[in-house]
């Protein structure tokens, strides 16, 4: 049943990248990323960035991805991006509950709801990111997605609507750490994560829903995590700022 679902490959740049990289980065890229129905694949940038990114990624199946909304429409909330406007200039997903922006950002489950419950109402893809349940890890030393950050996240999210979400699991200690969890590790935590669609929505539902890794992904371990059965693709933001080695993730992902 995997085939039903197109793999995804997602680049997150952070915050890492300049107007000049990015424009370097698209011009190498471009023309080499296969059609969308093998592969799907998003560049998430800075906010600034996007608008340009839509227009130079035109005609191609590149997807902009941002990488944080608000959960408001619109209104008195200096600072924030509203899921409008992410829509109105052409982004397509959005990065909801990243790791980073539940630390540094005060990010909670339900912030996180709100975000995703805006998004979908405005025509964006969440791409929910789910990181590890700790007291799990430090007790049994294995992976463990956070079910209950996937729980909170959908509240509210309709049968039609979980469609449009793609979930990304991402161990903390495995983000920017060079140590990616292992294929059998993120295949559980995958497994995991769709049995806790199958309860949520229903079993024909969480086959459907696209389910990816993240956390020190490269060209060299992305074959065998993208091998396993219930992992759709993956969340890369190191090797991803590299042209070259996004374009060799594409690739094994096809
Ligand atoms: P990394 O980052 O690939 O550098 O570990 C992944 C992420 O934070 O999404």
């Amino acid at each position: 049943h995997k085939a039903k679902r197109v793999p995804f490959v997602v680049a997150n740049w952070k915050i890492n990248k300049l107007q000049t990289d990015v424009a370097d980065f698209l011009a190498q890229v471009n023309g080499k990323v296969p059609d969308q129905r093998t592969v799907e694949t998003g560049l998430a940038a800075q906010d600034l960035f996007l608008a340009d990114m839509v227009r130079a990624t035109a005609g191609t199946p590149i997807h902009v991805v941002a990488e944080n909304v608000h959960w408001e429409d619109s209104g008195a909330y200096t600072g924030e991006t509203s899921p409008k406007a992410l829509k109105d200039i052409g982004a397509t997903y959005v990065l909801i509950g990243h790791f980073e922006r539940r630390k540094f950002f005060n990010e909670t489950d339900s912030t996180v709801n709100l975000k995703v419950t805006a998004a979908l109402r405005n025509g964006l893809r969440p791409i929910i990111d789910v990181d590890e349940d700790m007291s799990t890890y430090a007790q049994f030393m294995d992976a463990e997605p956070s079910v209950a950050q996937v729980a909170a996240a959908l509240a509210g999210v309709s049968v039609d609507q979980i469609r449009n979400v793609t979930i990304a699991y991402e161990p903390t200690w495995a983000i920017g750490s060079g140590e990616a969890a292992s294929a059998d590790q993120a295949q559980k935590a995958a497994h995991l994560i769709r049995q806790t669609l199958a309860k949520l929505y229903s079993p024909v539902i969480a086959e459907q829903v696209r389910v990816l890794y993240g956390g020190s992904v490269t060209p060299d371990n992305a074959r065998e995590i993208m091998r396993q059965d219930d992992i759709d693709g993956v969340l890369v933001g190191t090797a991803a700022l590299d042209p070259e080695k996004f374009l060799q993730l594409v690739d094994i992902a096809r």
